[in-house]
């Protein structure tokens, strides 16, 4: 049974399509137990999303909510085929952490092979962090070759339970695919709700079930352990200003 502590994909009502505030999203999380929350709001180029002056207002962001620790980071969208997202360095440097994923109202993607080499070029960039949503039979990708760089990299991607529920129908083999890899390379991967309302946070159901038929180890799961997951964004906390 595995049993998830920080849910590190949430949106909140400056994405333009998410229905619940940063306060909101904290007191759900602490009512369900968990000891963090990643804050990932949509950036500028999906349609209703914030400027990138929400993004770096940072200092006004708390570190913590009635107990929770809040993580301050986005999810940036890739724009176009040369993998390039829609926040600049000087912003994503702000961040606690970047979650990176294509979204058909921002770019349409195209074939395997393109969008390949597109997801690769996104993850040569020192500032994102976590591949998100990876199992969308829309934007196929080659996962042997796109997990093997991620793992060599220290990234991580993610199992995302709306995938299975609300959105981006037909993931689960894909999602699959990339729990096998992850394991096959050695890597590790984080479950994350993606909840556009408080009460999604959470809910991993769908995720968690498919990695218990994978018997993926629950030692590579980042999010059920509390050092593994705040030494990942610690970590990336050192390595930006290296870049
Ligand atoms: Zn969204
Ligand atoms: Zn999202």
């Amino acid at each position: 049974m595995y049993s998830i502590i920080g849910d590190l994909h949430v949106h909140t009502v400056a994405s333009g399509h998410a229905y619940s505030t940063v306060l909101e999203n904290a007191n759900v999380a602490k009512k369900k137990g968990l000891i963090a929350l990643g804050v990932a709001d949509h950036g500028p180029s999906m349609p209703g999303g914030p400027p990138s002056i929400y993004f770096e207002a940072r200092g006004h962001f708390p570190w913590e909510i009635e107990g929770v620790r809040v993580f301050f980071g986005a999810e940036v969208d890739i724009i176009d085929e040369n993998g390039n997202l829609d926040l600049p360095p000087h912003v994503l440097k702000k961040l606690d952490y970047a979650i990176v994923s294509f979204h058909p109202q921002v770019y349409s993607g195209g074939s395997r092979e393109e969008n390949t080499r597109i997801l690769l070029q996104a993850l040569s960039n020192p500032l994102v962090d976590i591949v998100a949503h990876a199992g969308n039979p829309r934007y196929p990708l080659d996962y042997r070759v796109v997990v093997k760089e991620a793992v060599s990299q220290g990234k991580i991607f993610e199992i995302n339970n709306s995938s299975f529920s609300v959105s981006r129908k037909g993931s689960s083999d894909n999602c699959r695919i990339i729990a096998q890899e992850i394991m096959r390379c050695g890597g590790e991967l984080v479950v994350s709700s993606d909840a556009h309302f408080c009460h999604e946070i959470g809910e991993y159901s769908h995720a968690l079930d498919l990695l218990s038929q994978v018997k993926f180890p629950s030692e590579r799961i980042l999010n059920l352990h509390k050092e593994k997951m705040f030494r990942f964004l610690e970590n990336r906390k050192e390595n930006k200003w290296r870049c």
